[in-house]
């Protein structure tokens, strides 16, 4: 076979922006997808679960309509017109991505690899030899011990992506990120929803504030949760499904479905023969991506970083470019953006006040109440922007509850990552009204100069 300077294992988020810029900076790049060039993100993952999110919120806008002053009904939801928006949505950014890793004269091979050797991966009985050799198989969803998934009663997001009806009534066996976002779509579609959650609050990994403020919006749309409370069993019937928890409740629904995490995908693919470091599964790397192994690299879901699709593009991204001889910036992963788009959206950068308490700072938060924004207002939504900050420093962290607090994102995390604090971000004058303004007033809060806001 033809040498290359690098083989990657995996087409997902991780795997092929490392093909992408590789290719870019003129290395010769292989890449070894199995199943669909775009992975878990495009095909079972952001996009979809995306889309879906949309189709829930125009069917909320319908709902609503005359708050509005709009007359309009909402009906029911036609999951065949919804797969298809959502296909359709998939099948575009699928042949772009296609038609990109063929631009860039990449290899790609279809079919599943095996690690042979330390520099050498085989598929189809073909080997690829290259002197790196970059990791990027991603994860799959996880279930519980003695819980098993039939992908009709009781379903991962795999098969969530995919429902054909939508089901009286769910219960939700995890209260993060992909639990609460498919708890907020099918609770737009008009099922009844319960969320059973073994940590005190949904979306734990955020700031307790935002927690607490998802939890309130939860239940003013009618979403049940349980927090704090172990799930011991699940007992299939006639009508469904009964999940009972350690502290002996008992629920009772069509679907259950199992959102209790993610795990690599690194069984059998050949990494330990080769000696490659692992903890739980996963490929342990330094700064750069690297493992033990000279020349083997790893990213995105299979290394115990964040899970979102954009660490893995950034990732791939630091190894193409070290490989290459960039020597690119080390990721600080505490400069990551991270939502979870349920309505509301909860979306955060930077540290919580517990973890900047935790590293040693000396803390002044500001809440600036959406109450006071003028766009939220038109919108009908609530929730608030939390700034943390060092005394006297930088702006140390950003936690968003709201609608479309998403995009807020890309002004929070420059504030951080430069570290900006609230002098630098007052003078900037923010357009009116949107709901960017709230970010600007935050700051002028934190400043000490509040304009539309109250205290
Ligand atoms: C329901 C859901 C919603 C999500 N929503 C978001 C979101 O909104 N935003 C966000 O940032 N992240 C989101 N994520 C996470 C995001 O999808 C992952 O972080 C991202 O896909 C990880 O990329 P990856 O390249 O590491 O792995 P993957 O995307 O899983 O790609 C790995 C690829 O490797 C291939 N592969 C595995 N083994 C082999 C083999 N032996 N040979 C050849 N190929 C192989 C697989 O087929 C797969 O295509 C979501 C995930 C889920 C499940």
């Amino acid at each position: 076979m033809a040498n290359f300077d690098l083989v990657i294992l995996g087409g997902g988020s991780g795997g092929y922006a490392c093909a992408l810029r590789a290719a870019q900076l003129g290395l010769q790049v292989v890449l070894i997808e199995k199943d669909k060039l775009g992975g878990t993100c495009l095909h079972r993952g952001c996009i979809p679960t995306k889309a879906l999110l949309h189709a829930g919120e125009v069917a909320d806008s319908a709902r609503h309509s005359a708050e509005f002053g709009v007359k309009a009904e909402f009906h029911s939801m036609d999951m065949v017109a919804v797969n298809a928006y959502k296909d359709g949505v998939i099948s575009k950014l699928h042949k772009g991505l296609q038609g990109l890793v063929k631009s860039r004269n990449i290899t790609y091979v279809e079919g599943s690899g095996k690690l042979v050797s330390r520099d050498t991966v085989e598929v189809n009985g073909q080997r690829f030899n290259a002197k790196n050799v970059v990791l990027a198989t991603g994860s799959y969803a996880k279930s519980l011990p003695g819980l098993e998934v039939d992908g009709k009663t009781i379903v991962t997001s795999d098969h969530a992506m995919h429902m054909t009806h939508v089901p009286k009534s769910v219960i939700v066996l995890g209260g993060g990120v992909i639990g609460c976002e498919f708890a907020s779509v099918w609770k737009s579609f008009g099922a009844e929803v319960t969320i059973i959650e073994a940590l005190p609050h949904l979306v734990a990994l955020e700031d307790e504030s935002s927690s607490k403020q998802l939890e309130r919006a939860f239940r003013k749309r009618g979403i049940n949760f349980e927090l704090g409370t172990k799930f011991k069993s699940a007992t299939k019937n006639a009508k469904g499904v009964t999940v009972t928890l350690e502290d002996g409740k008992s629920f009772d629904a069509e679907l259950l479905l199992v959102a209790v995490g993610r795990g690599p995908v690194s069984q059998g693919l050949g990494y330990e023969e080769q000696g490659i470091k692992m903890d739980r599964g996963y490929i342990l790397v330094d700064e750069k991506c690297r493992t033990n192994i000279p020349g083997i690299w790893a990213v995105g879901d299979l290394i115990p970083t964040l899970q979102l699709a954009h660490v893995g593009f950034g990732e791939g991204i630091l190894v193409a470019e070290e490989i290459a001889g960039l020597n690119p910036r080390a990721i600080n992963y505490d400069g990551v953006p991270r939502v979870t788009y349920s309505e509301p959206e909860v979306a955060s950068v930077g540290l919580t006040t517990a973890a900047a308490k935790a590293k040693g700072y000396e803390v002044v938060e500001l809440n600036y109440d959406l109450a006071g924004n003028g766009k939220a207002q038109i919108l009908k939504t609530a929730g608030s922007i939390k700034l943390v900050g060092e005394k006297n420093g930088p702006v140390l962290g950003i936690h968003m509850v709201g609608s479309r607090v998403g995009e807020l994102l890309a002004e929070a995390q420059l504030i951080f990552n430069w570290q900006a604090d609230a002098n630098d971000v007052a003078p900037l004058i923010h357009a009116h009204p949107t709901l960017s303004e709230a970010m600007g007033e935050a700051h002028l809060a934190l400043a000490g100069k509040p304009l539309h806001a109250h205290g």
